[in-house]
């Protein structure tokens, strides 16, 4: 599946909060969003009254964004959590963070799921002993992640763990640091997202 390769801070300027898209930067002065928080474009600082339509398509665009899913695939969620025994909002946030590229960012080992994204295209990333480089993959419970042996001692991986250190790791997942090893102790749950999400608009938009 393909993903978003243009300029991320615009994206946190259209959604109006900071999807922290960019790692460090994200929580320093330098935050554009900080300095012109307002939509980019010509007519971004105009004052526009949203329709339910509208938050309702905001709030999934802001969903989408933040883990870095297309519209296809972002449906093809949807689509399951749906077709899923449960409340399908909190099914699809289950989905999305269950994402291989997700957990390894939450388990701090990216400053952004985009260094995540690319640790496991790097062939980095081990699931139950055996590489997975896809980032869609959907971990389990009890499966175990690691960073593939060869490359856990290597300086960049240590520096990326310093600075992301701060997040702390979500408890359905447990995390040996020294090892750089995880265990999914349970599937996520709505509570274990820090950010604001209000599911059930994309719930309200997709069934329309
Ligand atoms: Fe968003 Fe981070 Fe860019 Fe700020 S620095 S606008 S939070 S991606």
């Amino acid at each position: 599946m393909g993903r978003y390769t243009g300029p991320v801070c615009r994206l946190c300027r259209r959604e109006g909060e900071k999807l922290f898209l960019k790692g460090n930067r994200c929580t320093s002065p330098k935050c554009p969003l900080a300095k012109r928080a307002y939509a980019p474009g010509q007519h971004g600082s105009a004052r526009i009254k949203l329709s339910n339509y509208g938050v309702q398509l905001r709030e999934k665009q802001k969903v989408k964004r933040m883990y870095g899913v297309m519209e296809k695939q972002f449906r093809l969620y949807f689509h399951t959590a749906s077709k899923t025994k449960g409340v399908t909002g909190k099914v699809l946030l289950q989905l999305l963070e269950r994402r291989l590229d997700n957990v390894i960012f939450r388990l701090g080992l990216g400053v952004s799921r985009a260094q995540a994204r690319q640790l496991v295209r790097h062939n980095f990333v081990w699931v139950n002993s055996r590489r997975v480089n896809i980032p869609s993959f959907l971990v389990g419970q009890d499966d175990i992640i690691e960073v593939k042996p060869k490359e856990r001692s290597k300086e960049k991986i240590k520096e990326i763990l310093e600075q992301s250190k701060e997040r702390g790791v979500p408890s359905w997942l447990e995390f040996a640091s020294q090892d750089l090893k995880a265990r999914v102790t349970r599937l996520p749950e709505k509570s274990d997202i820090t950010s604001t999400i209000q599911e059930q608009l994309i719930v309200e938009l997709y069934s329309k």
